[in-house]
């Protein structure tokens, strides 16, 4: 049985108080013993929410780690630094750095290696665009993204990640691909996984994110390939990220 995983993603949203409020209230709807639940937050707030959620079950995460492990690399945050502030978590590859900061298959790849390196489970997004998905591409674009990972960090190294699927048509759209679409890609990455172990595939963590809500979590969650999810807009409110958390 694989351990489940809810993991917020704040994106660039809010103001310190708002995000020590947040976390707050997040941890006050958690009890001891309560597991796989994380919020990864803005950068400069990685220490304030690190101080506020010490000894608590919410876990840590950044949104983003740089493909080098220091030096002249204005404005990138290494993966030392991200433990250095109490990270467990990286999200690797999610679909607006992919779309908006040039990131490419072999950057996303270093940067799951970078994490790796500092013991951090980097979360590696992947996921077709709605042309791709219309043109038939959805699982060459996965096999794409994958295989650049694989082919850097090792089929062993994802042992140690956490894979999130993500249509980017369904991040922050309010459009969820249906339980039945989501678990056939889930289904299809742990499918190539297997190809090449079975170990890895049995063990890896396989979230699905976009537009998941308190009302449709059950559902998707209950899919057989589907082991938690990334959660943007949902997640900026305690009370729908807890409710997804208790979907779960
Ligand atoms: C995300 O940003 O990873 C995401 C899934 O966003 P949303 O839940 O808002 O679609």
């Amino acid at each position: 049985m694989r351990q489940s995983l809810v993991m917020g993603n704040w994106k660039m949203n809010g103001s310190r108080s708002e995000g020590l409020a947040l976390a707050n209230a997040i941890v006050a709807g958690l009890k001891e013993g309560d597991k796989g639940i994380a919020v990864c937050v803005p950068s400069v707030y990685l220490s304030d929410i690190e101080r506020a959620i010490e000894n608590t079950p919410l876990a840590l995460g950044g949104q983003n780690v740089a493909d080098q492990a220091s030096g002249a690399y204005t404005g990138e945050t290494s993966a030392f630094m991200l433990k250095e502030c109490g990270c467990e978590y990286a999200l690797v590859g999610h679909s607006e750095r992919r779309t908006y900061y040039g990131d490419t298959d072999e950057s996303v790849a270093a940067r799951f290696c970078q994490a790796q390196k500092e013991g951090i489970i980097p979360v590696l997004c992947i996921g077709e665009t709605l042309e791709e998905r219309e043109s038939d591409t959805t699982f060459a674009v996965i096999d794409q993204q994958l295989n650049a990972v694989i082919d850097m960090a090792g089929i062993d190294a994802l042992a140690n990640s956490v894979i999130a699927y993500e249509p980017v048509w369904a991040i922050g759209t309010g459009k969820t691909a249906s339980d039945e679409q989501a678990q056939e890609v889930h289904k299809y990455i742990r499918k190539q996984i297997a190809a090449k172990s079975q170990t890895v595939a049995d063990k890896i963590q396989i979230l699905y994110g976009g537009s998941v809500k308190p009302d449709n979590a059950k559902a998707i969650f209950a899919m057989a390939d589907i082991d938690g999810g990334l959660i943007g807009g949902a997640s900026l409110d305690a009370a729908s990220f807890l409710a997804i958390y208790q979907a779960i």
